[in-house]
């Protein structure tokens, strides 16, 4: 009698990602945005030569102080840098909040956890839409290709925020707790993104905590985010946090794209008879 043994019918598990960004690319951080990219290319590992695996969130116009427009060889090596394979996502206009906010609850989380950079969090629909369009215009311009996505100052969306990047047609956008299609509305990986707070002491304490046991704690998921700032560089401790953290992280998983995430529970809904 014949026997079949049932095998290579299941695929193997898809390999599990770690996504490294560095937040605020802008000329006004030229210096530190080299030395964290020479950094987490370093870390990360080349994915073949002359390649770098790791997004970058692009900020056109930071504090209305440091305008891409005015900075060409800046933009230069952004273009270079998409061309070695760098995701680049757009991160606000100018990175600051100016709106009057509505509401004591709304006035509060911009001053308290945004020191005044939740550019995205006040603004209604077509104050979103016009910064949206008139930053991924600019910076598609200055890269020859497509924008990943967009990346919230602060990780704050306000209904307009989150109303113009789904009409526009986003396909990537993040908070510090997941990743979404905004065109869709699907979620496309969850999980605290990993990142350093180098503003105070207390902050510095907290985030080497966490990043200490997130790195164990996060080991489960199949996508762990890890984001780095320009004012990291200025504090010893959190580089090597950073480096014993993507070392940590890179054991069992592959630098990986925010482009390449699939949205979860793709399969169709079954429909009611
Ligand atoms: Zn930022």
């Amino acid at each position: 009698m014949a026997s079949y043994r049932v095998r290579s019918i299941v695929p193997p598990p898809p390999p599990k990602r770690l996504l490294a960004s560095i937040h605020d690319v802008s000329p006004r951080f030229e210096g530190a945005v080299d030395r964290l990219r020479d950094r987490l290319h370093v870390r990360l590992g080349d994915p073949s030569p002359g390649a770098m695996r790791l997004a970058m969130f692009v900020v056109p116009d930071f504090w209305d102080e440091a305008p891409l427009a005015a900075a060409p060889a800046f933009c230069a090596r952004l273009r270079g840098w998409a061309d070695q394979g760098v995701e680049m996502l757009l991160h606000g206009w100018n990175h600051r909040d100016d709106t009057a906010h509505a509401g004591r609850l709304a006035a509060f989380k911009a001053r308290r956890m945004t020191a005044g950079e939740g550019e995205f969090l006040g603004l209604d629909q077509a104050q979103a839409r016009s910064r949206l369009l008139r930053g991924r215009n600019l910076l598609e311009d200055i890269l020859g290709r497509p924008v990943t996505g967009f990346v919230a100052p602060a990780w704050l969306y306000g209904d307009g925020a989150r109303a113009a990047l789904a009409d526009l047609g986003f396909r990537v956008a993040e908070d510090h707790v997941r990743a979404w299609n905004p065109a869709t509305g699907r979620v496309l990986c969850r999980g605290p993104a990993i990142t350093w707070a180098s503003r105070s002491a207390p902050r510095i304490a907290s985030s080497l905590a966490f990043a200490a046991a997130a790195r164990h704690l996060l080991a489960p998921l199949s996508v762990v985010r890890v984001g780095v700032h320009p004012g990291d560089v200025g504090v010893p401790a959190i580089l090597r946090s950073i480096d014993t953290t993507i070392a940590a992280l890179r054991i069992a998983r592959e630098p990986g794209r925010y482009g390449d995430l699939q949205e979860e529970g793709t399969a169709p809904v079954p429909q009611a008879a």
